[in-house]
């Protein structure tokens, strides 16, 4: 191992910035991230990216592999669902993330998607690190359930040190002794991101909070202590959702947080 962790300013002192045909995370811009937490059907897609496309989001998001508590839980689309992505983004002009939850799942959504997440519960799932690694992919990395942010840090080592640069870290909560929100926001992670790492930080407070009422307000926190983009679940009916309906966003919702998350965005000099 290198002396000094290829995450670390002090290997890099210049901040990683991820160039995408639409945006750049991690400059000036505030990116943000937004769909349905899973693809479930053509409609239900194109209709998010309509929504979320003419709000001013440019990365449209929406699971095809599903990592679900429950096996009798909708387990995702698959490479149907990847299709469907695929046509969405190019539809709307907006980039795409879908997460992957296996190494075959990886091989599949290279050749559809922009950008590959890991999620939280595969944080530490090395192969999958590993072949992430191998792959010239943009890759944005969740926090684990319980990681502490070095052990976060290390996980994007293993993506790192395979030969690829463009990660991007993902603030999404912890498990805390806390029930009233689904996880804890940890805030003070993107400041402590900030000073030991050149990688760019993206706040999902969706996943953080599980509830809606309160995601408008962490936004709003999160761009204030330096996230470089928010990934928000959106949804055209969130009634009616197959997953993660309770903090999905509708259409005016969404809206509203992007005409609310503008002025904090100027005022720490990231246009929106
Ligand atoms: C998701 O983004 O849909 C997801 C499952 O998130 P997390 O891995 O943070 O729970
Ligand atoms: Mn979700």
């Amino acid at each position: 191992m290198s002396k000094n962790p290829l995450f670390s300013l002090a290997y890099k002192s210049e901040r990683t910035q991820i160039t995408l045909p639409n945006c750049t995370i991690g400059g000036d811009e505030l990116v943000v991230i937004a769909g349905p937490c899973a693809i479930e059907s053509e409609e239900q897609l194109m209709k998010s990216g309509e929504i979320t496309s003419q709000a001013g989001a440019k990365i449209l998001r929406g699971g095809a592999y599903k990592p679900r508590t429950s096996p009798y839980a909708f387990q995702g689309l698959e490479v149907e669902g990847l299709k469907i992505m695929k046509a969405a983004g190019e539809k709307f002009g907006m980039s795409t993330v879908c997460e992957v939850t296996s190494e075959k799942a990886l091989y599949d959504a290279i050749e559809y998607v922009d950008i590959i997440q890991i999620g939280a519960r595969n944080m530490q799932n090395f192969e999958l690190l590993k072949a992430v690694g191998k792959t010239d992919k943009v890759v944005i990395l969740k926090r684990g359930l319980s990681a502490t942010i070095d052990e976060w840090l290390n996980a994007s080592e293993y993506i790192l040190s395979g030969g690829n640069m463009n990660v991007i870290l993902c603030e999404r909560g912890i498990r805390t002794y806390e029930t009233a929100t689904r996880n804890t926001l940890d805030l003070s992670a993107i400041p402590v991101i900030r000073s030991k790492s050149h990688l760019p930080i993206v706040v999902d407070p969706s996943h953080a909070t599980g509830k809606r009422d309160y995601i408008e307000d962490l936004a709003k926190a999160s761009v204030a202590v330096g996230a470089d983009a928010l990934m928000i679940e959106v949804h055209p009916n969130p009634d009616e959702a197959l997953s993660d309906g309770p903090q999905s966003l509708d259409k005016e919702d969404f809206q509203k947080l992007m005409d609310n998350i503008r002025p904090i965005a100027e005022a720490v000099g990231r246009k929106l």
